[in-house]
């Protein structure tokens, strides 16, 4: 029996465009977002090699058409001879790793293409939607080389507020009708949106739906040299308006790269994380002083008024 390549074999063959390799890493990803040695040496292999690709989120209540958009935007940022990795992360499933029938479907049209990558997460129950592990995953298909990486979750609640959090561009799509402009500026979705996008626009009421857009967005204030959002209608199932799109986000790239914000966004974004993973490792280590003798010991003096609880939980972190 050969033993299972190493995650530096892994991440070499990822970076010649392997697949295989690829999907292999996300599942060492995914495995352990908890930040086990595993994970920890992949991503200390990746790092140099990741912060080049641009990362969109594509949110949107169920049904508005993500699915089907997603297949054509990757069409047409192939045809524009970008490699592109698609991670779908669904909030709502327990399962993982490429099994959903969404993807099998995706798969069909981008089947045979070794530069698209396409994988599906499940949020692990996750607060808010996202799985901890996108972030990881996202620097793996980073450092596989692909010039896009779309990020599609179903906007549930928070997730797509997490979405806008990951994403360096955020796309919102609605449908005409079902009073999906009214949800939009419920669940605070104007504020994440860089480029809307009415799809299903064969239908009646797109008309509709644009204008009502058009006039909340006019409502919100708009920030001094901030990013308009801009508002597109497609019929996904018909590859109708895409290219418009996909200039639509090379534009927000180009005011996010001259004016200084994707920097931002993304150094915003690194302390975020490094915030989290730090806040982890400190629970873990007080989880572990729990049940050690030093904060009984502690208890027992601040019970007896030898000490306060302030000094005591001072001594303890000083400890640690
Ligand atoms: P998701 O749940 O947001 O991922 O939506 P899907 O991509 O699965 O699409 C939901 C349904 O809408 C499917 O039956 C699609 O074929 C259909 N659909 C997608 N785009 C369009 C469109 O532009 N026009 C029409 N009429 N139907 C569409």
């Amino acid at each position: 029996m050969t033993s299972p390549p190493s995650p530096a074999e892994l991440v070499e063959a990822a970076g010649t465009g392997s697949p295989r390799a690829v999907a292999r890493l996300i599942s060492l990803v995914e495995d352990d977002s908890t930040g086990g040695p595993v994970l920890r040496e992949v991503m200390r292999l990746v790092a140099p090699f990741t912060g080049r690709a641009a990362v969109i989120g594509i949110t949107g209540s169920p049904g508005v058409g993500k699915s089907t958009s997603t297949s054509a935007y990757v069409t047409a940022f192939r045809k524009r001879g970008q490699r592109v990795g698609v991670l779908a992360v669904d909030p709502s499933s327990p399962f993982s790793g490429g099994a959903l029938l969404g993807d099998r479907i995706r798969m069909q049209d981008h089947a045979g293409d070794n530069d698209v990558y396409i994988r599906s997460m499940a949020s692990r129950g996750h607060l808010g939607g996202l799985s901890a592990a996108a972030p990881q995953a996202l620097r793996v298909l980073d450092a596989a080389g692909c010039d896009v990486v779309l990020v599609e979750t179903v906007g549930v609640g928070q997730s797509e507020v997490e979405i806008a959090g990951l994403a360096d561009t955020t796309l919102v799509l609605l449908a005409p009708g079902a009073g999906d402009g009214i949800q939009a500026a419920k669940a605070g979705i104007l504020e994440i949106a860089d480029v809307f996008v009415v799809n299903k626009a064969d239908r009646d009421g797109a008309e509709a739906t644009t204008r009502d857009l058009r006039h909340m967005l006019g409502m919100a204030p708009s920030v001094e040299g901030g990013w308009l959002p801009t508002i597109h209608k497609t019929v996904a199932a018909r590859s109708e308006g895409i290219d418009e799109v996909i200039d639509a986000i090379e534009a927000h790239r180009a005011w996010l790269t001259s004016t200084g914000t994707l920097q931002k966004r993304r150094e915003h974004r690194a302390q975020v994380e490094i915030e989290a993973l730090a806040l982890g490792l400190l629970r873990r280590q007080m989880g572990r002083l729990d049940s050690s003798d030093a904060l009984a010991d502690q208890a027992r003096a601040v019970a007896a008024g030898e000490t306060d609880p302030f000094t005591a939980a001072d001594t303890l972190v000083a400890a640690l």
